[in-house]
C-alpha cells in the first residue's frame, strides 16, 4: 500500500510552496514533492525562484547598486570615498548564504505546517498516484488531490549552447566569480538588463544583442523609450536592436559571437556570454504517457479558468502554466487552488497582476499600456507625472522617469499605471490595490498621500488625468 495524502503537491517553487502551505492551513495532510538540489547536491526548497532567480539577482542587483552610488553618486552628496574596490566572490558568497537562509526557511515552513517534504522527480501515474525518484530509489504515493508546479527551465538556442563556463544561462551568470571585462548578453528581455545592469556596473563592457526590433515591446512606449535611452547613454549599455546571432564559438577564455545587425554581418568576441532568451515550462515526464495529461501548444500544461488539468483532481499552477512567469503570480494561484479543493470560491485576478523590471530606474506596471488601450479601441484618457518634479525624488539626487496612468474616458477607471522610477517596484502595489478595488483615478486624486514622499508622483499622476495636477503645467 502506498502512503496516502490529501494532497500532493509536485515542485516547491513560490508556485508549489506557497499551495502546499495554504493546503496545510486549511487541515489537509500534504506532502510536496520538489528535486531540487545545492551544489552539495543537498534538497534546496524554493525552486528557481530562491535558489537560482528572483532572490540571488535581487541580491546582486542590490550590491553592483551600492558599487555605483560609491562610484559615481555619493559625490552628488558631498561624500567621496576614493577608490572602491569589489571582491567578486565576497559579492556572492553573500548571495549565497541569503539564498541558503531562504530555502533552509522554507523547509522550517513546512515543519511548522506540518507539509511532509519529499525530495526526488515526482511523476503523475494513474489513479492519482505520484511516483517519486531519487538516490534512495523509487517510492508511489497517492493523494485525493494532486498539484502540479514544476515551474520552467532556460530556452536554450542552438547557436550559442550553454557550457556554463563561457556561455551561461541565468543560473551561471549569478556565480561569475571575476569581472569578465567584455561580457555578452543574447536577449534584451528581464533577465539581460537585470543581469547586464548587475555587470555593467561592476565595470564589464556590456553588449546586448535583441532580435526584436522594439526595445522591451510588453512596456508602454514612452517609459520603454525613456529607459532605453537612460540605459544606452546614462549607463553605457550597448543594446543592438535587431540583432540576430548567428553562431558562437568558445577559444579557452572567450567566445566569438556572430551576428547580422542592420543588414551586415558582425563578429565580437566576448569573456562570458549570457544567453537569456525566455524561459519555457518544464514539463519533462511530469506524468506518464497513459495518464493522457493534455499540454497545450506552447508546451505548458492546459488548464481551465479554475486552474484544473483534463484529469479529475489535478491541478497545475505558476510557471507551468499559461499567463506571465512571475512569483507571485504562481504564489497566488497556489493559494486559489488550495481553497478550490477546500471547497472555497477564490479568484486570481490576472488582470492585476504587477511587473516589475529591476533596473535603475525600476520599471513597473499594471493593467494595458496605452498601445493597447488604442488596440482594444478603448475611449481612454492619459496623465503623467515627472519624478523631476517630485521633491522627495531630488532628495535622492534622482531625477528621471515619470508615473503615466491609464483610465477609461468614460468612468474614469483606472486601467492601467506604468513607472520608470525610483522604488517603482513599491510604488506600484497602490496601483495595483486600486485596480483590485476598481478605483477611478479621481479615488486616487482625492488620497492622501503623505509628504515628501515618491507616492505623490502616483497622486499627481491621478490628479494629471483630469488636468489638474499641482507641480507641473498641464
Ligand atoms: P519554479 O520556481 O521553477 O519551481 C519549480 C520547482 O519544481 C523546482 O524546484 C523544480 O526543481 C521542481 N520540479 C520540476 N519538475 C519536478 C518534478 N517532476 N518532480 C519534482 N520536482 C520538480 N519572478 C518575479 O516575480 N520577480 C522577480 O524578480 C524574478 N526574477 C527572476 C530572475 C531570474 C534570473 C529568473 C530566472 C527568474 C525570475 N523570476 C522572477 C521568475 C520566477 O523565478 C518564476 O516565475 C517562479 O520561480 C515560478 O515559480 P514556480 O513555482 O512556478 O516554478
Ligand atoms: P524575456 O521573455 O523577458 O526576454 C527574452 C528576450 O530575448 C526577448 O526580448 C526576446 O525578443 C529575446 N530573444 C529571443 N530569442 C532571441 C534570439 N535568438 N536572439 C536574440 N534575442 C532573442 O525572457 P528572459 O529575460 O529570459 O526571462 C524569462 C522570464 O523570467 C521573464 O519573461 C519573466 O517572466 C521572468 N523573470 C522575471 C523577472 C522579474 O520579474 N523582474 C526577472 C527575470 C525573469
Amino acid at each position: 500500500m502506498s502512503e496516502k495524502f490529501d494532497v500532493i503537491v509536485i515542485g516547491a517553487g513560490p508556485a508549489g510552496y506557497v499551495a502546499a502551505i495554504r493546503c496545510a492551513q486549511l487541515g489537509f495532510n500534504t506532502a510536496c514533492v520538489d528535486k531540487w538540489e545545492d551544489k552539495d547536491g543537498k534538497p534546496s526548497l524554493g525552486g528557481t525562484c530562491l535558489n537560482v532567480g528572483c532572490i540571488p539577482s535581487k541580491a546582486l542587483l542590490d550590491s553592483s547598486e551600492k558599487v555605483e552610488q560609491a562610484e559615481h553618486e555619493f559625490e552628488a552628496h558631498g561624500i567621496s570615498v576614493g577608490n572602491v574596490n569589489v571582491d567578486v566572490p565576497k559579492m556572492i558568497a553573500r548571495k549565497n548564504d541569503i539564498v541558503g537562509n531562504l530555502t533552509k526557511g522554507i523547509a522550517g515552513l513546512f515543519k511548522a505546517n506540518k507539509v511532509t517534504a519529499i525530495h526526488g522527480h515526482g511523476k503523475l501515474l494513474k489513479g492519482k498516484q505520484v511516483e517519486v525518484t531519487s538516490k534512495e530509489g523509487t517510492a508511489t504515493y497517492s493523494a485525493d488531490n494532486i498539484i502540479l508546479a514544476c515551474g520552467s527551465e532556460p530556452i536554450n538556442i542552438p547557436v550559442a549552447p550553454v557550457d556554463n563556463n563561457l556561455i551561461v544561462d541565468n543560473a551561471g551568470a549569478l556565480d561569475i566569480d571575476d569581472v569578465p571585462k567584455r561580457l555578452g548578453v543574447i536577449g534584451a528581455g528581464v533577465i539581460g538588463l537585470e543581469l547586464g545592469s548587475v555587470w555593467n556596473r561592476l565595470g564589464s563592457e556590456v553588449t546586448i544583442l535583441e532580435a526584436m526590433d522594439a526595445f522591451l515591446a510588453p512596456v508602454d512606449k514612452q517609459l520603454s523609450r525613456e529607459a532605453e535611452r537612460t540605459f544606452v547613454k546614462g549607463q553605457g549599455l550597448d543594446i543592438k536592436l535587431g540583432a540576430l546571432v548567428t553562431g558562437s564559438k568558445t577559444a579557452k577564455k572567450s567566445v566569438k559571437v556572430t551576428y547580422t545587425f542592420k543588414g551586415e554581418e558582425h563578429t565580437e568576441t566576448f569573456d562570458k556570454l549570457i544567453v537569456a532568451v525566455g524561459r519555457k515550462a518544464n514539463t519533462k515526464d511530469i506524468a506518464a504517457e497513459d495518464v493522457g495529461l493534455v499540454i497545450d501548444e506552447r508546451g505548458r500544461i492546459d488548464v481551465d479558468n479554475q486552474l484544473r488539468t483534463n484529469i479529475a483532481g489535478v491541478y497545475a499552477i505558476g510557471d507551468a502554466v499559461k499567463g506571465p512567469m512571475l512569483a507571485h503570480k504562481g504564489s497566488e494561484e497556489g493559494v486559489a487552488v488550495a481553497e478550490i479543493i477546500a471547497g472555497q470560491q477564490p479568484h486570481v485576478n490576472h488582470d492585476t497582476v504587477p511587473w516589475v523590471i529591476y533596473t535603475h530606474p525600476e520599471i513597473a506596471w499594471v493593467g494595458i499600456n496605452e498601445e493597447q488601450a488604442k488596440e482594444q479601441g478603448l475611449n481612454y484618457k492619459t496623465g503623467f507625472f515627472p519624478f523631476a518634479a517630485n521633491g522627495r525624488s531630488l532628495a535622492m539626487n534622482e531625477k528621471g522617469g515619470r508615473v503615466k496612468m491609464i483610465a477609461d474616458a468614460d468612468t474614469d477607471r483606472v486601467l492601467g499605471v506604468h513607472i520608470l522610477g525610483p522604488n517603482a517596484s513599491e510604488l506600484i502595489s497602490e496601483a495595483v490595490l486600486a485596480m483590485e478595488y476598481s478605483a477611478s483615478t479621481e479615488d486616487i486624486a482625492r488620497t492622501i498621500h503623505a509628504h515628501p514622499t515618491l507616492s505623490e508622483a502616483l497622486h499627481e499622476a491621478a490628479l494629471s488625468v483630469d488636468g489638474r495636477a499641482l507641480h507641473k503645467v498641464n
